[in-house]
Formats: C-alpha cells, structure tokens, sequence
C-alpha cells in the first residue's frame, strides 16, 4: 500500500514551476539559459512597500494577525474594490491568503463535493484543474480557439453546463494568453449564465493593471447581475511586483469567505504579517507606477509578437494584456521536423537554443507554448534570435 493518497495521485506538480526550477539548475551550472518560463515581473517592488515592511518589522508587526486578514488590509481591499471596480464590498465579504493561489485553492476545498464539475475554458492557467482535482471535483475543460482569440463563447458555455455544474473560472487577461474579455462579451456570457440559478463564477483579475492599448479592464460582477454569486480573486505579486510576499485576496458572498477562513485556520493561519503591512502600501500607496510598468510590457509584448510572427513556422496573436504571448508552432511538429508534439518543440529548444518556454499542452491545448516577456529587453533580443535560428533548423 503507498504511503500517498489517492487524492495526491489525481494531479501532478506545476509544469510551469518546474520548467522555471530547471531553467535556475541549468543556469547555476553555469548553462547559458535564457529563462522565458517563469511568469513573475522581472521589475522590483517599489520602495514605499518595502519601506512600510521594515516599518512593520521594526514597529513589532511581527505575531499572528487575523486568520483571513488584518483590519487594515481588509479595509484596503474594500475600497481599491470601489476605487477601482465600482464594486462596494463590507469586510466580511473580504479574505487574504498566502497569495492568490493558496485563495483559489481553499475556494475549491471549501465549496467542492466529489463529482461537482467546474468549467474550465482552455487554454487555462495550470492549476486550476489540478486544484479542482485536488478538492474531489471534476474539471470540465472547454476548448477555445485561436479564432476566438482563445475566448470562451456563450455557445459552448451553454453547451457545457448540466446540473453538476458549479463554478465557471474566468480569468482575464489570460494567463497563458493574455487574452481579455470585453465588457460586451463579459456580458453575453452573463446572460447564459444569468439562466441557470446555481453556478458560481470565479474571476481571477490577477493581471488586471496589465493592459494594453485600449484595452478596458472590466471584471464579471462589475458589468453584470452576478455579483451574489461571484467570487472575484486578485493579487499584489503581479501588479505591484510582489510574487515572493505571498498576498493575494478575493471578495464575494459571506458563506465562501467563512468558510475559506475556516480551512485557513487549520492549516496555515494568518498570512505573513509584514507582506500584509506591504500590501496595504501598496493598495492605498501611489499607484503612477503601474502605468510605467505596464508601457514597458508594451514594448516588450509588440518586440516579442513581430519577431515571433517573421519565423517560418510561427504565428502569434497580439494580446491584450499580462506578460505572456502563446504562438502556434503546429507548422514545425511533423515528419519533416521529426517533432511530433509542442512538449517535444520546447524540449529540444531547451537543449538546443537554450531558452526555457512551457509547451501549449500544459495549458490544455496542443500545439502552441507560452512565453513569459516578463525580462529585459536584452534578453529577449537574444531569446528571439535563439528561437528564430532553432526553428530555421528544423526544415
Ligand atoms: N492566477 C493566475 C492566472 C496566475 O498566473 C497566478 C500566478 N501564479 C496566480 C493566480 C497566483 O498568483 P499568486 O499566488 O502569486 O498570487
Ligand atoms: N503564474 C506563474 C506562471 O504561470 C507562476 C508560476 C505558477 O504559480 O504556476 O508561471
């Protein structure tokens, strides 16, 4: 009998972690690797959040706050929701955890029943699924395509709900995409899902600050009837370049924040209380920044996508926001190249041009990979150059 569970064995650790994890072996090694896998903002956090953490540390901020958030940071979170969302929320509607992902996870451990089935569009962030399996449900991925610019449709929404049916994941700008809805289409999904009483929405705005051109951020419960039943998850590590302070939050009905609150309380109690401190600066703190950071994405994104789109054999779309762009390389798997899937594309390219990328299929759609330009510029010329070279030698 195995010593691991049986709900363990259902799911398998994040190929996106592990593609940045070898990249960091590869390069302490001493390889020339060009890391492109990992999806974190290569800028720092900015000195007025870091100053408020030293001021926390030094202050004695430093013992167990309130299991889901301190009164401070909840009151922050409250009004950047009507600051910025036009979305009025009390503190009770309000929890913090150990970053988004700890917030997602312990909403699906907290709501989820064996054979309850949450509908996934793909391509999807990696964890969802495995998180969905992890609690005992059932992922329901839907297929969106590259026509679609990746974007679910109220047609197949509406094809794939049945009375199992309990949360929808929507998530824009998309990682791995970077694909946004519209505040139309956010619309016309609502209305399908405005028809059937019970499913719950989980919106993931982590990449809510990086737009570009003119791109309108809206999130569901915003433009919709659906705020009763949505739960809206977001995040300091992308935005404000925290990814190593661990504080992400959600807002929504007071029975899913109770009872997330209650498996944070037996597991990893309150976040960290100095990355609470930190991220009240940075909600309530100057905000310029995000706009700075966000051109400089742009510039990065338009250098990526053209590059990209003048290697035989690639074609990309140009996203709408995060920092991540998922080109098609189907013309490169085949006899010819003796590539026969995108896992084996972007091994090779790892072993040839030296550039880590994680392959399409982790996201739950053959064919492509994803790129994270969340470097510098100079790296990413290199990466490009790289990635052109490899790709001419395989016809
Ligand atoms: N959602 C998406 C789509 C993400 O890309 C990430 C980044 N890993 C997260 C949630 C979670 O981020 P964090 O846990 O750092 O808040
Ligand atoms: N969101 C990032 C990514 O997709 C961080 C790694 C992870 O948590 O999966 O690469």
């Amino acid at each position: 009998m195995s010593i691991i569970s049986d709900s363990l064995k259902r799911i398998k650790p994040s190929p996106t972690i592990a593609v940045t994890q070898k990249a960091r072996e590869l390069k302490a090694a001493g390889k020339d690797v060009i890391g492109l896998g990992a999806g974190e903002p290569d800028f720092d956090t900015p000195d007025n959040i870091k100053e408020a953490a030293i001021k926390a540390i030094k202050d004695g901020d430093t013992k167990y706050t309130a299991v889901d958030g301190t009164p401070a940071l909840k009151k922050a979170i409250v009004e950047k929701f009507e600051r910025e969302n036009d979305l009025k929320y009390s503190t009770d509607q309000i929890t913090v955890g150990t970053g988004g992902k700890q917030v997602l996870y312990n909403a699906f451990m907290a709501t989820l029943n064996k054979g309850d089935e949450v509908i996934i569009p793909a391509p999807f962030w990696v964890s969802y699924p495995d998180m969905v399996l992890l609690a005992g449900g059932k992922p329901k991925i839907i297929k969106c395509s590259e026509n679609d610019n990746f974007k679910l449709t109220p047609k197949k929404l509406k094809k794939t709900i049945t009375k199992k049916t309990k949360w929808l994941i929507l998530n824009s700008p998309s990682n791995p995409t970077g694909s946004g809805y519209t505040k139309d289409e956010m619309k016309k999904l609502s209305k399908v899902l405005l028809k059937n009483k019970k499913i719950y929405i989980l919106s993931d705005d982590i990449y809510e600050h990086i737009t570009y051109d003119n791109f309108n951020f809206f999130t569901i419960a915003q433009v919709s009837k659906l705020k009763d039943r949505t739960l809206t998850m977001n995040g300091v590590s992308k935005s404000y370049a925290m990814t190593g302070w661990r504080i992400g939050y959600a807002a929504g009905p007071k029975d899913i924040i109770k009872a997330i609150g209650k498996i944070q309380s037996q597991s990893t109690s309150n976040p960290s209380s100095v990355s609470q401190a930190a991220a009240v600066e940075a909600l309530n703190g100057n905000q310029d920044f995000i706009k700075v950071r966000a051109e400089a994405f742009k510039e990065r994104r338009d250098f990526v996508v053209n590059s990209l789109n003048k290697i035989k054999g690639i074609s990309c779309l140009k996203p709408n926001g995060a920092f991540y762009v998922f080109p098609s390389c189907k013309k490169l798997l085949g006899k010819k190249t003796k590539l026969k899937t995108d896992s084996e594309f972007v091994k090779r390219l790892l072993e040839k041009a030296n550039v880590a990328v994680v392959q399409g299929s982790a996201f739950g759609l053959d064919g492509y990979f994803r790129i994270s330009y969340a470097t510098s510029m100079e790296k990413l010329k290199v990466a490009m150059d790289r990635i052109k070279s490899f790709c001419e030698s395989l016809s």
